[in-house]
């Protein structure tokens, strides 16, 4: 059992001063793993008031200054990239091979990447004869979400950090693994004192956290129904907020796609994580001619796929986080059958292990547009297929949700696809399965969120702009 009862506050590891805890579980063994202490009010008040003791000497820093600590941060996390590997198996569920490169050795290339494009998004330009500055928007609270833990923290902090500001971040309390290593890579780093401050907890230690008048900025990761109640909170307060939500993204295949490149990448974006992914493709939209082609082609990928204990090199499908989310995805399963659509693979066509989080991967056909399943994200493992008839009716079936995260398009031209991609009301657009791009910006449109993360664009986001006018 490993005890995670300290935070960072002004440059020490300080034990917590509240009383609460919380105890979570192995995904696969299902055995007690870890307690946390939460940040109580006072461990707010006192990161707070680091941060802004810090803020005058670190935001008069110059950007090469700043991006060199990032850089140090980025080595002194590379040293721990095993022990955060085995931390997210352990308590995401996530299979280690795929755990090591997307969830660590990823976001550590990202810090590096946002040293790189600082002195690029920061630099001054000039408007006629007005100077325009860029300058932090200064104590900038980052609340982050499980899924993607050290990802999620990074797209935050890289870019806060090198604008200038200062950070006080509260990521989720059930994945603390990444936290604890990114607490040692700050002080080995020697990044300064006060300049970025952990208090790890649950809602409530976030809510302290936006709440407090120290704040001048809340950036969230996390659901659109948190995000609904930050950004209400942030807003009567005047803050500027940044928000990451959910989505329920759409691959649209137009009738000359290219069927099993369609259907390996709807399986492995829907799947990757247990569907534990904020961008992933949840719903597979095909020409209703084709059906039964997609149908078969589905069952057969989806088989591949193997479910098992995520130490295991063989497993492509690991456990979900907690019990409690087990359930919550297990009910959305058990809906979809109740309502009857066509069951393209369902839970009898997988062995679960006997133990851990595990939820059998699921496919409904000929879902409708107004479904739950079409409308909802679940964040567990399972497809909607939904068919058209027309363009326009894929176009509308694909922006027919609350949502624009992300969404894909396939043609055997690649022209057609990018006409279409251009109508897809989301963020972030694949044309024919093409890579997920760090340095392009990562955000939503609607009930997805507001800003964006990744490159000069995630920098961005934590800037004032000064205009200076000058004697002409
Ligand atoms: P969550 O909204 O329950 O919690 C996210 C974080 O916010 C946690 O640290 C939590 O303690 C805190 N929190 C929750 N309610 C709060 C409140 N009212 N005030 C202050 N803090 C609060 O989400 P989760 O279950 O941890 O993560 C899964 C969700 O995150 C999914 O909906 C997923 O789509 C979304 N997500 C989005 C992105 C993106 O980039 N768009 C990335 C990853 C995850």
């Amino acid at each position: 059992m490993i005890h995670y009862h300290q935070h960072l506050i002004d440059g020490d590891m300080r034990a917590a001063t509240g009383a609460a805890t919380t105890t979570i579980h192995d995904s696969t063994t299902e055995e007690p793993l870890a307690t946390i202490a939460h940040g109580s009010a006072a461990d707010v008040e006192a990161a707070v008031k680091a941060a802004r003791a810090a803020f005058a000497r670190w935001s008069s820093t110059s950007v090469e200054q700043r991006a060199a600590y990032l850089l140090a941060i980025a080595d002194a996390l590379e040293a721990q990239s095993d022990r955060m590997a085995d931390s997210v198996v352990a308590e995401v569920g996530m299979p280690l091979k795929l755990a090591l490169r997307i969830q660590v050795q990823a976001p550590i290339a990202a810090w590096r990447t946002t040293a790189a494009r600082a002195a690029e998004a920061l630099a001054e330009t000039r408007v006629a004869h007005s100077l325009v500055t860029k300058e932090p928007v200064g104590i900038v609270a980052a609340i982050t979400p499980w899924n993607y833990p050290l990802h999620q923290i990074t797209a935050k902090l890289a870019a806060a950090l090198v604008a200038g500001c200062c950070v006080v971040l509260k990521p989720s309390e059930l994945a603390p693994g990444v936290v604890a290593a990114l607490c040692e890579a700050a002080l080995e780093a020697r990044l300064p004192r006060g300049v970025l401050n952990v208090v790890v907890g649950d809602r409530s230690t976030g809510e302290a956290l936006i709440a407090h008048p120290g704040i001048d900025m809340v950036s969230f990761t996390g659901s659109t129904a948190a995000g609904r109640q930050i950004a209400a909170s942030a807003g009567a307060r005047l803050k500027r907020v940044a928000l990451e939500l959910g989505g329920k993204s759409a691959s649209i295949a137009l009738p000359d796609a290219d069927l099993a490149a369609v259907v390996k990448h709807a399986l492995s974006s829907c799947m990757l994580n247990s569907g534990q992914t904020c961008s992933a493709i949840t719903r597979l939209i095909v020409p209703d001619a084709q059906y039964p082609a997609y149908r078969e082609q589905l069952r057969g990928g989806l088989a591949n796929l193997r479910i098992g204990d995520p130490r295991d090199a063989g497993s492509r499908l690991g456990p979900l986080v907690s019990a409690a989310h087990r359930s919550r995805v297990s009910a959305y399963i058990e809906r979809a059958q109740q309502a009857s659509y066509d069951e393209i693979a369902d839970d009898t066509q997988t062995v679960l292990p006997a133990r851990g989080y595990f939820v059998a991967p699921a496919i409904f056909g000929r879902v409708p547009a107004d479904a739950e399943l079409a409308q909802e994200e679940v964040f567990g493992p399972v497809l909607a297929v939904q068919t058209y008839s027309t363009e326009e009716e894929a176009v509308a079936l694909a922006n027919g949700t609350p949502y624009g995260l992300a969404g894909a398009v396939w043609s055997a031209s690649a022209e057609h696809a990018l006409r279409v991609a251009r109508r897809l009301r989301a963020g972030q657009i694949d044309v024919n399965g093409a890579p997920f791009n760090a340095s392009a910006p990562f955000g939503g449109f609607g009930a997805s969120g507001m800003g964006r993360e990744g490159g000069t664009f995630g920098i961005e986001d934590f800037i004032e702009l000064r205009a200076i006018q000058l004697p002409q």
